[in-house]
């Protein structure tokens, strides 16, 4: 099965988090959306879907190669028919003077012959906002927040018409709130003024959703944008309000029930799972790995959770757990070295779901962020379409480009409330 319409929106963005974020906001605006790890082989089989977010790894990495991933992404999108391709940033515009959001929007910018582009990271949900150029961290600037000693980038200036002009070889100018406020022709009127004056690209205020809105009809129609998930919110729903999106966007993206066995595993050590593997054990069978005995037997302990999981998942779903509280995972850590403890358990807990997969396991709930990566790539799922939230920021994922799909929640440690793994398994049928 291939895309058979073409994509109303596509879009590259510079990390797997953020990506994840921007690809559930699309699909809770109205857009059947997914999400991709890494540029797709071109020949990727695709649901019908609105939206595909490609997610790269080029937040940090030298300008050349971000410029090269992205346009690669970019390309592979317009293939599909993505008129629009918004590149995503960090709501917190994480970059320096050498990049890489710079050099990224001159690329698609100029790649897509348009004379200039608009940015903004505004993102209400989460209290970043732009006004007179100015980004705020809820009530702080910019340079005044936490991000001011950032490790990779520290963002020690507000004016974002500055600190993209300094990383870009496009001239920057501003769309003010005076301007937005007037709505979306006074914005596309604004866009053209700046572009005949020489500017590429114009930071754009926004301080609330309708803000955005308004920013997302002034460019659905034009053919590049840089911004976060805002921008992303902004431009969907003006997709939807023009009926290019999906109603039911999240359930659509489910689809038809996997069938298969259900299992959940947990690698994050974090309060809130270790609340929610506790509140497991009055509805499943749980196995708590020893870590210890992982790290030095991994093939026994693995092979001994595998048999656990299969006399059991016929009758219903089974929790497999290394978490542990933290007093644990500290003697654990110093007898073998933190990343080398780590490592090793979520190489075991990916063993272990490639087992379960292997025994017929299609609905699968990992608790840790971390831990759900390591899986990921371990059983080779390459895309996913993006359903209803379980909890905040945390949906329903259906495997694309499988011959046989699954179900699939990946959770941050600490998202999410006690009953989690109950509710993913009653939400993936
Ligand atoms: P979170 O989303 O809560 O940060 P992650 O999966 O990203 O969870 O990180 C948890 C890390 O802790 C992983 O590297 C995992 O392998 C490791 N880990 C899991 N269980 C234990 C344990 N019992 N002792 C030490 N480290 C552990």
């Amino acid at each position: 099965m291939t895309t058979a319409k073409p994509l109303a929106l596509g879009c590259v963005a510079d990390d797997y988090t953020g990506a994840s974020d921007l690809a559930n906001t699309l699909t809770k605006a109205g857009l059947r959306t997914v999400q991709t790890i890494g540029v797709p082989a071109p020949d990727l089989p695709l649901p019908e879907t609105d939206a595909v977010v490609v997610a790269l790894k080029s937040r940090s990495i030298p300008a050349p190669e971000a410029v090269a991933r992205s346009r690669e992404a970019e390309a592979w999108l317009r293939q599909r028919g993505a008129a629009h391709v918004m590149f995503k940033v960090c709501s917190t515009f994480d970059s320096t003077d050498a990049g890489n959001i710079g050099p990224v929007a001159d690329a698609l910018r100029e790649a897509a012959g348009e004379a200039i582009a608009l940015v903004t990271p505004a993102f209400p949900e989460t209290g970043r906002s732009v006004y007179q150029g100015n980004l705020f961290v809820g009530a702080l600037p910019l340079d005044e927040s936490p991000l001011k000693d950032h490790p990779l980038n520290p963002m020690r200036d507000a004016n974002l018409v500055r600190v993209l002009a300094r990383q870009s070889a496009s001239a920057v100018g501003l769309i003010d709130m005076a301007t937005v406020a007037k709505g979306p022709e006074a914005v596309a009127a604004r866009l053209d003024a700046l572009a005949a004056g020489g500017k590429g690209a114009a930071i754009a205020d926004a301080i609330f959703d309708r803000d955005l809105e308004t920013l997302g009809r002034a460019i659905v129609g034009r053919r590049v944008s840089v911004g976060a998930s805002g921008l992303g919110l902004g431009l969907a729903r003006a997709l939807a309000a023009d009926g290019r999106g999906t109603r039911d966007a999240a359930g659509a993206a489910v689809g038809e029930p996997v069938g298969g066995y259900a299992a959940c595993l947990a690698g994050s050590c974090s309060q809130a799972t270790l609340g929610q593997v506790a509140a497991a054990e009055a509805l499943m069978p749980v196995l708590h790995l020893d870590a210890g005995r992982l790290l030095a037997e991994p093939e026994a302990v693995i092979a001994e959770a595998l048999t656990f999981a299969r006399e059991r998942i016929a009758a219903g779903p089974v929790l497999i757990a290394s978490s542990a509280e933290p007093e644990a995972v500290r003697a654990l850590q110093s007898r073998h070295g933190s990343e080398a403890a780590g490592h090793a358990v979520e190489a075991a807990l990916s063993a272990i779901a490639e087992g379960l997969v292997a025994s017929g396991v299609r609905r699968l709930v990992i608790a840790g962020g971390e831990t759900s990566g390591a899986a990921v790539d371990r059983l080779g799922l390459r895309a996913f379409l993006v359903g209803p939230e379980i909890a905040a920021g945390v949906p329903v994922l259906r495997s694309a480009g499988r011959p046989e799909p699954m179900l699939l929640a990946l959770k941050s440690g600490n998202f999410g409330g006690p009953d989690f793994f109950a509710r993913a398994l009653d939400m993936m049928g």
